[in-house]
């Protein structure tokens, strides 16, 4: 394919968003309304070819693209919209969108040089082209600013060596962003990180999947071991306002704060499905939505899909490629750490409601529980940006001289609504330094926290008071409980004799 394709005349007029978006939910509806093929689409790994070509017809990637190239002209909360709709469908189709958006086209229209948007967006949009990006490494995950896939300049190209694993659409995804660091002359790599865009149709620039891996979930989006040994062209290479640090911060801070949309359908299709299951349901010749546990756990269902509007509302206000993100960590880690627990937790309380009928790859719950799960490690590990939350706010507390949690909180931009609601139950001192595993869970307690808040501007939007009321209520006991974790939490060591002194039998004394 050549890469030289003309660009987008922009001259026609934009669609209305509501008309662009009722072809696209129809187009889904028709996809993945019928139970038959969603149950068999469960089953098998990799999206059907037609089908992913279907969806993309309708243009939803349009979204991240700006006007200028054709695009509906990057709106956040169209985005999060049309990550919504498709998620309540299939959360993989829902991640498929967001890496092609959040983690390819948002910054390469951030980042790149004219003539590159030139070639690629046109592919997007007219050729149904996708696009991932290629970060984490066999030996450098979490530590990904450690990885050792390294450039060098050959002339009018940059050559790029080094292996990644677990990209999303390995094998499938027309283009790539790809990060390296450069080499210097001693072989030695610089601290920076630097993006190359690869487009896999252009010789030099394909990747070599050296192995599928069998994903645990996400069954329709490829994973796997990619050996690169690639020759970009230099104006291939994204540039970066200040560092490339920096603009990778930017890309996954705002990555990470468009998750809501991606929680959202989801999140729906959690509550709805479990009401209507609980209410046909008869267990001991009565409704099972009658049992004050079911409706606790229904309730809680709920919660989660107003919280999720809430950090949907936050983040269509905040999130365009205009901002820079690469200093808003705290309130990104917040909304990416908090909807991606709501979403496992929502499945696996959806499948204990559903019971054994939900334990199956072909039901919706049990799909949710395994397909949820990754998004709780990938963008950034929980445990990781929970305990990035909670040294953010304890090193602030101690820049500001404010030892008493409810106080600072009342003073902080994203915790001070919630301080006046929740902050009777967050009396406490906070000094001295904290172990790794308090700081977690002291994290977890503030992500609660900017929940809370986030809900409160939804309310004073005018969204119903009784889901607002239901969601204040079920994190206010959420919070009580993860204070008193944060508090209480254990600090039982690690036996390292593993479980060899576990025999349990020798113990046991009987009468015979
Ligand atoms: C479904 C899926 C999709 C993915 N998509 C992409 C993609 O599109 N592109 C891409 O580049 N990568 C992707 N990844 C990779 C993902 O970003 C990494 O898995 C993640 O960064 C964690 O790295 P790791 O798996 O090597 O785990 P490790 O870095 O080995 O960490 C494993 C665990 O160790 C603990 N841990 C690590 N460091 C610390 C610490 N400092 N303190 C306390 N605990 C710690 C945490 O519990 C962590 O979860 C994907 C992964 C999955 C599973």
């Amino acid at each position: 394919m050549t890469s030289t394709l003309p660009n987008t005349p922009t001259t026609q007029p934009l669609e209305p968003f509501q008309a662009f978006f009722a072809r696209y939910q129809d187009r889904l509806s028709e996809l993945f309304g019928d139970e038959g093929t969603v149950r068999r689409l469960a089953l098998e790994r990799d999206f059907p070819p037609s089908l992913i070509r279907a969806v993309l017809a309708t243009k939803p990637l349009s979204v991240y693209i700006d006007e200028a190239h054709g695009g509906r002209g990057g709106h956040v909360h169209e985005g999060l919209s049309v990550l919504e709709a498709a998620s309540y469908h299939s959360l993989a189709l829902s991640l498929t969108l967001g890496i092609n958006g959040a983690l390819f086209l948002q910054p390469v229209g951030k980042y790149g040089e004219e003539t590159l948007k030139q070639n690629v967006f046109p592919r997007f949009l007219q050729h149904q082209n996708m696009g991932g990006l290629m970060i984490t490494e066999p030996d450098y995950g979490s530590d990904a600013l450690s990885m050792e896939t390294s450039w060098t300049d050959e002339g009018d190209s940059a050559r790029i060596q080094g292996r990644k694993h677990w990209a999303g659409l390995t094998g499938l995804a027309d283009f790539w962003l790809m990060t390296a660091r450069a080499k210097n002359a001693d072989g030695s790599l610089g601290r920076d990180v630097d993006f190359f865009v690869l487009d896999g149709h252009e010789p030099h620039q394909s990747i070599v999947v050296e192995e599928r891996y069998p994903n645990l979930g996400l069954y329709p989006i490829p994973y796997g071991l990619n050996r690169v040994d690639v020759r970009a062209p230099h104006a291939h290479k994204l540039q970066p306002t200040r560092s490339g640090l920096k603009m990778m911060l930017d890309l996954l801070h705002r990555s990470r704060v468009q998750f809501p949309g991606m929680a959202m359908g989801f999140l729906r299709r959690m509550a709805d499905d479990a009401l209507k299951h609980v209410s046909e349901r008869r267990v001991g010749g009565r409704a099972l939505a009658t049992y004050d546990q079911v409706k606790h756990r229904v309730a809680a269902l709920q919660s989660a899909v107003t919280q999720s509007a809430a950090m949907c509302l936050f983040s269509s206000e905040r999130a365009g490629v205009e901002h820079d993100l690469s200093k808003d960590g705290l309130a990104a880690n917040i909304v990416k750490a908090v909807m991606t627990d709501r979403m496992q937790d929502s499945a696996q309380s959806f499948l204990q409601l559903v019971g054994a009928q939900g334990y199956r790859l072909d039901h919706v719950a049990g799909r949710a529980v395994v397909d949820s799960r990754p998004f709780q490690i990938f963008e950034g590990s929980n445990d990781i940006l929970y305990e990035q939350i909670g040294s953010a706010v304890v090193n602030a507390m101690k820049k500001t001289k404010e030892a008493n949690l409810a106080a600072f909180l009342r003073s902080h931009p994203l915790f001070g609504r919630a301080a006046d609601s929740v902050g009777h139950l967050l009396d406490v001192r906070i000094d001295g330094d904290l172990p790794q595993r308090k700081l977690v869970a002291f994290g977890r307690l503030i992500g609660r926290v900017g929940s809370v808040d986030m809900v409160l501007d939804l309310a004073q939007r005018g969204y119903p008071a009784e889901r607002i009321n239901q969601a204040v209520d079920d994190l206010r006991a959420e919070i009580a409980g993860a204070f008193t974790r944060f508090q209480q939490a254990s600090t039982a060591g690690v036996s390292e004799d593993g479980t060899g002194t576990a025999e349990w039998s020798r113990f046991v004394t009987t009468s015979a």
